[in-house]
């Protein structure tokens, strides 16, 4: 043994671990080892196995399909011999428990005005969500700059002047009020002096069109002079609304000079705003600009899953990806399939399963079904199998070709409404029976060659995505 790997052996496994969480942090980005590798357990290692435990079977499968390889090789930069993991399913304690959160009905969540840290004034009483906590909120490379920006307010005692306003945007359903209302639920928990106020752009307008009314735009004005954090929800709602800006305005400004900090969300960037004057729109890209991307497959697998760990419900890991795969849309939708699915199997009182999740979700997924035409499947197949498109409407019989052809007619007589004789017309005008025969020809194949079942599977699901 060398005098360095003597040197790098350890006190305790655990210094092992935190070195290996180090690594595997770098590697794998903050994001996708919050979502998953500190959910698992470190428990031992035994000559080149390391024992792991996870909280459910499912987090267990999709670490080791996902990053075994990346975890084994940042333990063998400490430990060369290891070269496996083996991770036991054990519930933890928080598993076990449903979350109380989600036990807890609307009309318990209480208001922000109740608690001292907040706006005393009532009639800017807004009601938070209790679910929407950056503990809930799964990060992945589509949300990680607004997370990080948002969690970084959140701890902070003062306003952040490079990013003041801190403003995220982006589409619906994608996790903006949920982050927003994460800072206001953080501050409270952790930093009850500091005031924080929580209100959506439309409830400012309601609050000013009210004050106006009454001729008492002094209360309104003080309602704001105390505040430390102000978050504003949906700001383009205030889009042609000339008053109500105008007064948006002067607060942000007021609030700004005086080193407070503001947050905003809007669906769109700044610069995308309309019907706004220059200089509010200008100032508001002012301090940090974060986009809130669409979800990935990854981030909607993580959601999905730690959802299903909150309600302490087993759902396999098929019906996940399932999901993962057909609703791409936003969070608020995914989770709307979720429970309508979970709601579904206790409601006939059967387990969940893929058959159950289309039955339940049939409409649904027929509205999100890409319709697939032969041109998508002849393009797909032709780049799989490194073929010129033409190569497909010939009649060249050499397998090379022929075999790519006949797989591509059989997914267009399966993905497609299309007629044989419509498809056969697109595959260079032939025959409706040399259709049935490619389709006949490679269902055989599939029913008996696993390699190329895989394949096509494979290839119909590029198709349909
Ligand atoms: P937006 O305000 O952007 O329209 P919301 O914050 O209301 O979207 O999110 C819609 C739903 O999706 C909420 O129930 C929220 O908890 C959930 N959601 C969105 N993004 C995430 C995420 N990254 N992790 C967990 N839940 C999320
Ligand atoms: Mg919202």
């Amino acid at each position: 043994m060398s005098a360095l790997a003597e040197y790098e052996t350890f006190d305790s496994d655990l210094d092992l671990w935190d070195k290996v969480c180090l690594n595997l942090k770098q590697v794998l980005g903050e994001g996708i080892f919050k979502s998953w590798i500190t959910k698992i357990n470190y428990e031992r290692h035994e000559n080149q196995i390391v024992y792991l435990s996870a909280p459910t079977r499912f987090i267990r499968d999709w670490i080791l399909s996902n990053y075994e390889r990346k975890i084994v090789i940042c333990f063998q930069k400490h430990k060369p011999e290891i070269g496996k993991l083996d991770i036991a399913v054990k519930p933890t304690k928080q598993n076990i428990q449903p979350n109380p959160n989600l036990l807890i009905n609307p009309a318990d969540s209480f208001k922000i005005s109740e608690n001292t840290n907040t706006l005393e004034d009532n009639i800017f009483g807004y009601i938070l969500d209790k679910r929407f906590t950056f503990e809930s909120f799964v990060v992945g490379k589509s949300n990680e700059l607004a997370y990080a920006a948002a969690k970084s307010i959140a701890e902070s005692d003062s306003a952040q002047p490079g990013s003041n306003p801190l403003f995220l945007y982006g589409g619906v359903g994608l996790g903006k009020t949920h982050l927003m209302q994460s800072i206001a639920w953080h501050m409270k928990k952790n930093s009850p002096s500091r005031k924080v106020l929580y209100i959506s752009a439309e409830r400012f307008m309601y609050q000013f069109i009210n004050a106006l009314r009454a001729k008492d735009i002094m209360t309104f004005k003080q309602s704001f002079r105390n505040i430390d954090v102000l978050l504003v929800d949906d700001v383009q709602f205030i889009c042609g609304k000339e008053n109500t800006q105008e007064e948006f305005f002067h607060t942000l400004n007021t609030l700004i000079d005086n080193k407070k900090q503001i947050v905003i969300s809007c669906d769109r960037s700044p610069s995308d705003l309309t019907d706004i004057e220059e200089r509010i729109k200008s100032r508001l890209g002012w301090g940090l600009v974060a986009d809130v991307h669409s979800t990935t497959y990854e981030l909607r697998i993580g959601i999905l899953q730690s959802k299903a760990a909150e309600l302490n419900i087993d759902i396999p890991a098929a019906v996940i990806e399932f999901l993962a795969h057909k609703i791409s849309s936003n969070v608020r939708e995914l989770e709307g399939a979720l429970n309508k699915v979970i709601a579904y199997a206790k409601l006939v009182g059967k387990k969940i399963t893929i058959e159950l999740t289309k039955d339940t979700l049939k409409d649904l997924l027929r509205s999100t079904q890409k319709i697939v035409t032969i041109e998508d499947i002849q393009k797909k197949v032709s780049e799989r199998y490194n073929l010129k498109l033409a190569d497909l409407y010939s009649s060249r019989r050499i397998k090379s070709i022929a075999l790519p052809r006949q797989i591509a007619m059989y997914l267009s007589k399966s993905l497609t409404s299309k007629s044989l004789a419509d498809i056969g017309k697109k595959f260079g005008g032939k025959d409706h029976t040399t259709v049935i025969h490619a389709s006949k020809k490679i269902q055989e194949l599939i029913d008996t060659d696993q390699d190329f079942a895989e394949d096509v599977t494979i290839l119909r699901k590029q198709i349909e995505q």
